[in-house]
């Protein structure tokens, strides 16, 4: 399945650690260069020595102004972005009445307004180009809610919303948007979570194991691919059949 993405850009947030990475990696294998979209400069440029043909750029998805500027920047180096994938996502989890105003504003910022930010961005260049693909990456806890993460559940299920709308007025153009819902990952994101916790885990999931980043990023990239050319608005779940 090599070469499907042979000549495209792919500009992908969170990539320097966990389901970005391993989705970089995924795209160059297909054949696209990638745009290696980063908070922290220095990781995204130890993850880049791994993934061939990259570039890497530091951008915060929760400032507007860093976006424009990366995406532009992004576009002049590289040439015009073909797949946005939106990647990046963070917690801050705490109970309802013990949430503070910090906590709920950063999760929808980041999760949320974040990814909003890129589409934006990146959606003027692939209308002029009249073709793109958007991959928004959500959570099970997006779909079904969890305790201690209503800020986070708040928005990642937000993201239902906000792709499907981008299909919908985008398909005209021929872009195409989906979102990819991970189940348990075994990242950074989840590494707090105690032995026996992690255990309890396991036995919900059908598969019997938590997932691996190696599990999402071959989904993202068959989105990504013209095999998916007749898929969009959809809401695809990698859970190992933790939820449904
Ligand atoms: P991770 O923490 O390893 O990766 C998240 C990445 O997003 C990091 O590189 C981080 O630096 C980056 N990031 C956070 N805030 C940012 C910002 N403001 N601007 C730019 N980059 C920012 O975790 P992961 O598990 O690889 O997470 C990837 C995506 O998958 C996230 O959106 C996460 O919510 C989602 N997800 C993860 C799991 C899981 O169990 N690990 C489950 C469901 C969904």
């Amino acid at each position: 399945m090599t070469g499907e993405l042979e000549g495209k850009i792919a500009f992908i947030t969170g990539a320097s650690r966990g389901i970005g990475l391993a989705t970089a990696r995924e795209l160059t294998e297909a054949g696209a260069r990638v745009a290696i979209i980063a908070r922290d400069k220095g990781k995204a440029d130890e993850a880049a020595k791994d993934v061939s043909g990259s570039r890497c750029f530091a951008c915060d998805v929760t400032d507007v102004d860093s976006v424009t500027e990366v995406v532009g920047a992004v576009q002049a180096e590289m040439g015009p972005i073909d797949i946005l994938v939106n990647n990046a996502g963070d917690t801050r989890d705490q109970l309802l009445v013990r949430m503070t105003d910090e906590d709920w504003t950063y999760a929808l910022d980041v999760n949320l307004t974040g990814t909003f930010n890129t589409i934006r961005a990146v959606a003027r260049g692939m209308m002029r180009q009249r073709s793109g693909v958007i991959i928004n990456v959500s959570s099970v806890v997006g779909l079904v809610g969890n305790a201690g993460q209503a800020n986070y559940a708040a928005a990642k299920a937000g993201l239902v919303g906000l792709t499907k709308s981008v299909a919908k007025e985008l398909a005209g153009r021929g872009i195409r948007a989906n979102l990819v819902v991970p189940g348990f990952i075994d990242t950074q994101m989840t590494a707090d979570l105690a032995g026996e916790a992690r255990k309890h885990l396991a036995e919900r999931i059908l598969m019997g194991r938590l997932g691996e980043p190696e599990d999402v990023a071959p989904v993202i990239r068959f989105l990504a691919s013209p095999g998916a050319g007749y898929i969009t608005g959809q809401v695809i779940v990698v859970d190992g059949g933790m939820v449904m």
